[in-house]
């Protein structure tokens, strides 16, 4: 294979003790990062000079597909918005919707500097075509329903097996498949204990809802006499191979479970904010050492896949429930959309920091903006000033996904025209 190498010179590096430098990429991997300026020996030269220089954002939940769901309904609780809108759309899904709502999600997704995620959908193997075309780097899972039903919950193991087969560890490695039970209250017991010892078995992770709302909490209960954590520690479910987004309702023994399994939370403040589902104790969960995350969710629930946004969502969030403005800071929720991330995927020696011999996942910035001057503390600037629009350039695996906002790899206008067609056909036939 021929070696291809980039440099990023002159920029400020944010997640690396250099402040201000350049960084080396040969291939998918950062090869060197040092203080010198105005080195020439790469191909392609990026000079970084009023950019700032960050690991590609993490998003440990969403739901690529349901970018065309985008707006379909809104101000609505979450129990009416699946019962009324989402579900009976989604009744009508084929791998060629979920395709064009993958490709729109990707494009928006390099557009705001996010690089990694973790999706549960359907029709995952088109998801797949989606990401690799698009170059960026997903753990994919096929949401698992059986609502007690056997006849279902054969079916949701046979679509599982078969995307685990066809997509794991796909395009470059860019893709890996994880199990998705949707969630404790939608999966038989029967299911969750497969999942496990199937996940056990073929070493793969579990991605799951749990404990989104208070009303679910109360289902879990009048069930099986335990709250959601509970349940899934008595049955054996838990394990640091767990990444369960959302967890807003739990107790303090719940914490503690989470804590001692080494369960990985990703949280979602956008969608819980707008869906009305309560407030995650995120401040509290990190302070006990639990391994929270970030993530957006759908976009038919947030309503978009901006990371940049999320990060601030998700510490005014904290600030405003504890009444304490020191709580989660900057630094801290940076962490939660990069390293902490990396490490709910188990991708924390490939990812989530900028370090000679991680994968080169970076994305610059552009500071040259109204909103952004006085250039002065970029951790700041990135998580309270900026957006996902100041993301300048985005590289994934070694790979120019995007420069100077242009995309390199699809097609801007195509894409969004593919979907567009496709949002419109789905909602005629729904
Ligand atoms: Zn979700």
């Amino acid at each position: 294979m021929e070696t291809k190498s980039i440099l990023i010179d002159n920029v400020t590096i944010i997640g690396n003790e250099l402040k201000k430098g350049s960084v080396l990429i040969e291939n998918d991997k950062i090869i060197e990062i040092n203080g010198k300026t105005g080195q020439r020996d790469a191909e392609i030269i990026i000079n970084g000079e009023k950019k700032v220089l960050m690991p590609g954002l993490v998003n440990t939940h969403t739901h690529l597909s349901m970018s065309l769901l985008r707006g379909l309904a809104d101000d609505l609780p979450l129990n009416t918005w699946l019962n009324d809108y989402i579900w009976p759309v989604e009744a009508n899904l084929t791998g060629e919707y979920c395709y064009a709502g993958a490709l729109l999600a990707c494009v928006e997704m390099i557009k705001s500097g996010t690089t990694t995620f973790n999706d549960m959908y359907f029709f995952m193997d088109d998801v797949a075509k989606a990401v690799d075309e698009a170059g960026l780097r997903g753990t994919l899972c096929h949401g698992m329903i059986d609502l007690g039903d056997e006849e279902k919950r054969k079916a949701e193991f046979k679509e599982t097996l078969r995307i685990i087969e066809k997509c794991h560890d796909t395009a470059e490695g860019r893709i890996k498949v994880t199990f998705g039970p949707h969630a404790p209250y939608t999966c038989s017991r029967e299911l969750l204990e497969e999942v496990r010892k199937k996940a056990d078995k073929m070493g793969l992770k579990i991605h799951i809802h749990v404990s989104e709302t208070e009303f679910e909490v109360q289902q879990i209960i009048e069930a099986h006499g335990a709250r959601p954590f509970e349940y899934l520690d008595e049955i054996g479910f838990l394990g640091n191979d767990v990444i369960a987004a959302h967890a807003v309702w739990l107790s303090d023994k719940e914490i503690n479970i989470i804590k001692e399994k080494g369960v990985n939370l990703s949280h979602n403040p956008a969608s819980n904010m707008k869906l009305a589902s309560g407030i995650s104790p995120v401040s509290k969960l990190i302070d006990a050492g639990v391994n929270t995350s970030l993530g957006t969710d759908g976009a038919a629930s947030n309503n978009n896949l901006d990371m940049i946004k999320e990060m601030k969502i998700a510490t005014l969030l904290q600030k405003v429930n504890t009444m304490d403005s020191t709580v989660l800071p900057a630094d801290k929720v940076f962490e939660m959309a990069t390293i902490n991330g990396a490490r709910a995927l188990g991708l924390q020696d490939e990812i989530g920091t900028i370090k000679t011999g991680k994968k080169a996942d970076l994305v610059l910035l552009d500071m040259k903006a109204p909103h952004l001057t006085p250039f002065r503390h970029p951790m700041s600037h990135l998580v309270y000033a900026a957006n996902g629009n100041d993301v300048d350039t985005v590289i994934c695996n070694g790979e120019i996904l995007m420069q100077n906002r242009e995309l390199k790899v699809l097609d801007e206008a195509e894409v969004i025209e593919l979907a567009e067609n496709a949002a419109e056909e789905l909602l005629s036939r729904s």
